[in-house]
Parts: structure tokens; C-alpha cells; sequence
């Protein structure tokens, strides 16, 4: 893939602990919904032995002007100097990759599962989908501690809001420790939430992303279900 440059142009926390970031989407660069990028940090203020680059999603979808990703903010050096650099600092950005894009046959209908920040291509893809008025029946379990976790709940409930073929169930685990209402599902992603919403759980492609464990924990309930290897798109996020 070619690398491009990009800077900077504002971040913004979007729920505790996790924050997105806003980059000039360069000139002919295009990307699928799903799709992730490379950044690299250019002379960083600091580093540490992860090193300079790191493999975001986009969680921007391809409609919107800008691109965006966000991420965790763990105590990494990497992670320190995206929060603090200048608003107009250059990156070098090496996308897109991946093949974690919705299928083409919308008589398929798509199911993701997915919990905390690995809801980021999840979000350039439903956007998409909505803009582009997708025939596709698209389902989505996203599951978070708290509300307060959960990243791009707006973005998705006004997605459910204007796309009648979008489903969202967001399900909460530790209601006990949140300060907000959440009058939806509990708990987590189990087989029975999964029957309760899907009439025939053989029949979509389920796509299932976020770090390793995550991705293990809902492969396990699917093969449980009887859902075929076949049907299962994962994304996993190395390195949490
Ligand atoms: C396709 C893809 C998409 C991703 N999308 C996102 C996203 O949208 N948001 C997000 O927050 N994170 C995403 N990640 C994870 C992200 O790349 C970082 O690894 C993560 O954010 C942790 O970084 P850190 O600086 O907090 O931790 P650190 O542990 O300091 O950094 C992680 C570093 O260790 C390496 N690493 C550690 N363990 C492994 C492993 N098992 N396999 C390979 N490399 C490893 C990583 O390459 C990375 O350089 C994605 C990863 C992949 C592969």
C-alpha cells in the first residue's frame, strides 16, 4: 500500500478512559468500511520498546470528511504522545488493509458481536450501510461494563433511528457501578440473547471483533449455537 501523510486535527474523549482522534483524510486515499491503518508517530517526543506505529481501525466511515480512530488510553508511550501532541502534527499513515467489510449478498443477513473498543470498525460499517440505504438486515450485540464505556452509543442508536434494517442491542454487565439509567439488556452476550432477537441463528454471517479474548469468548457461544466456522468473520485486535 502506498503511505500517505496525515496530521492531526482534534481528539476528543468519547467515553471514560477511551478517546477518538481526527485526521485530514488525504488527498486519493480511499478505504472500505471495516478497513484499519498503520499510524506512525514522526520523531515522537518520546517512545518505549512497542515502538513508533500501531494498527488502528477506521472507526470513521468512508462518507464522513475526516478520518477516525479511537482507542484505550493505556499508559503507553505511543498512546501519551498522540494525547498530547499539537493539533496539525504529521503522521504517516499506511492503509488501508484488512477484509473485515460487510458481504455483498443482502439476502444474507449480518450479525456482529462485539464489546468495548471493538466496536470501532463496527461503527464505520453500519454508518455506511445506513448512508448508502443497504437492503442488508444487520444485527449488532455490543456489549460494555457501563454506558459510561461504551463508545459511539449516540452514533449508533441514530443509526437504529434511520435505518430500518439495523438492529442494536447494546447489553450492560456492571449496571451496579454505573450513575446513568439503561432501561435495555444486561448481561452478556449469551446464546439466549442471541435467539431472542435472530429467528434463525444458521442463517447470517456474524462478524465478531475486538482483543482476543473477546473474539475466543463469542466464537465459543457460536460454535455452541451450531453456527458454522464458515459464517464467522473475526477482527482481532492484538496487543490488549
Ligand atoms: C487489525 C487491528 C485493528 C485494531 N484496531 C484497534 C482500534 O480500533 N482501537 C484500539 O484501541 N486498538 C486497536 N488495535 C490494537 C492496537 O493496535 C494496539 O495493539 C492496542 O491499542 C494496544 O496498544 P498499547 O499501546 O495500549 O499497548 P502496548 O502493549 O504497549 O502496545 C501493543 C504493541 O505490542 C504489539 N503486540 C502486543 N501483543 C501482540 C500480539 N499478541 N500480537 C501482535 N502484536 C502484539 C503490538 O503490535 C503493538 O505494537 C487493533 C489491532 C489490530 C491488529
Amino acid at each position: 500500500m502506498p503511505i500517505y501523510e496525515t496530521k492531526l486535527k482534534r481528539r476528543q474523549e468519547i467515553a471514560d478512559g477511551t478517546m477518538a482522534f481526527y485526521f485530514e483524510k488525504p488527498v486519493g486515499f480511499e478505504y472500505k468500511a471495516g478497513q484499519f491503518a498503520d499510524y506512525t508517530l514522526v520523531n515522537p517526543s518520546e517512545t518505549d520498546t512497542e515502538g513508533n506505529i500501531r494498527g488502528f481501525s477506521l472507526a470513521s466511515a468512508p462518507y464522513e470528511d475526516d478520518l477516525m480512530s479511537a482507542t484505550r488510553m493505556r499508559d503507553t508511550a505511543f498512546k501519551r504522545v498522540l494525547k498530547t501532541m499539537e493539533i496539525g502534527t504529521g503522521l504517516m499513515l499506511d492503509a488501508p488493509y484488512g477484509s473485515f467489510t460487510l458481504h455483498n449478498n443482502a439476502k444474507v443477513p449480518a450479525v456482529f458481536l462485539t464489546g468495548g473498543i471493538g466496536v470501532t470498525p463496527v461503527r464505520s460499517i453500519i454508518l455506511q450501510a445506513s448512508r448508502d440505504k443497504l437492503p442488508h438486515k444487520i444485527f449488532l450485540f455490543y456489549s460494555n461494563r457501563r454506558p459510561e464505556d461504551a463508545a459511539f452509543l449516540g452514533d449508533l442508536m441514530s443509526a437504529q433511528e434511520t435505518n430500518p434494517n439495523f438492529t442494536f442491542i447494546a447489553t450492560m454487565t456492571e449496571m451496579e457501578k454505573s450513575s446513568q439509567d439503561w432501561d435495555a439488556e444486561t448481561g452478556y452476550i449469551t446464546n439466549d440473547m442471541l435467539t431472542k432477537y435472530i429467528p434463525d441463528l444458521a442463517a447470517p454471517i456474524y462478524y465478531v471483533c475486538g482483543p482476543a479474548a473477546m473474539v475466543a469468548a463469542m466464537r465459543k457461544i457460536l460454535n455452541e449455537a451450531g453456527v458454522d466456522d464458515d459464517n464467522i468473520r473475526t477482527e482481532e485486535f492484538a496487543g490488549y
